[in-house]
């Protein structure tokens, strides 16, 4: 599904520059749930979206899926990640004026898709994840976990090969976390590779395997026993 090579990247302070990442080397198969862990600021957003084609490495190698995603326009990496990824935030990052099915369509939108094919294929992916009932509604009438599986519904709906999720428990309480973590394991269980930022050490033996960053490389990467999220909800 993708390999890194020795992925360097920093970011510019003033007249100096914060060296985040110091040659990160990962692979990730197909069909893995993998964490990715480390303290705040230890640079797992940053590794997220490069992965994600949302910044770029200053050097080193990525490989997704067999495409190198180096020197792309804006314009390609577009196409990859539509093509390719499906995104998750803490924040949900939905958008506050459209509806939860109209949040869940655009995606299809940028696929081309005419409007009548759009709604039923947004519908379908609200369904998945139990929220049919709510298609019409805002964002600001959803709950906290209402409106993060609209985000996974919207993150789906281009069938993504892989799901890249930041925090995606951050902005829940406890039990709205395993619910939501149940979920996307299910997605797993179906199949989906996913790559998930977190911090929180019983979300991350949620999935198979925990990556963890420290002082910009892996210091660790190991495969876990999965906990499985449904037993607590
Ligand atoms: P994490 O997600 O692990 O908390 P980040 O990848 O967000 O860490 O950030 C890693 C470090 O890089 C932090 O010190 C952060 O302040 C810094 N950083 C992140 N993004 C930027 C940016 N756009 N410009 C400058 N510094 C940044
Ligand atoms: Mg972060």
């Amino acid at each position: 599904m993708l390999q890194i090579k020795n992925l360097h990247k920093s970011y510019p302070i003033g007249d100096s520059s914060l060296h985040v990442l110091k040659g990160i080397d990962l692979s990730v198969t197909d069909g893995e749930m993998v964490a990715i862990m480390g303290s705040s600021g230890s640079g797992k957003s940053t590794l997220l979206n490069i992965i994600g084609m949302l910044d770029e490495a200053d050097s080193g190698e990525y490989v997704l899926d067999g495409v190198p995603i180096k020197n792309l326009t804006e314009k390609k990496a577009a196409i990859y990640r539509n093509k390719f990824l499906g995104f998750i935030f803490q924040s949900f990052n939905l958008i506050n004026y459209k509806n939860a099915l109209e949040n869940v369509a655009l995606p299809l939108y940028y696929q081309g898709l005419k409007r009548k094919e759009r709604q039923e294929k947004a519908l379908f992916h609200l369904e998945k994840v139990g929220l049919k009932e709510w298609a019409h509604h805002l964002p600001n009438e959803l709950s906290g976990g209402q409106k993060q599986r609209v985000a996974i519904a919207r993150a789906l709906a281009a069938n993504p090969k892989l799901l890249l999720a930041d925090e995606p428990t951050g902005a829940l309480d406890t039990k709205t976390s395993y619910e939501i973590m149940a979920f996307i394991q299910h997605l797993n269980d179906e199949g989906k590779t996913i790559l998930m930022v977190t911090h929180e050490e019983d979300i991350a033996n949620m999935c198979k395997r925990i990556v963890r960053l420290k002082d910009g490389v892996i210091m660790e990467d190991t495969k876990v026993d999965q906990v499985r999220a449904e037993q607590y909800v």
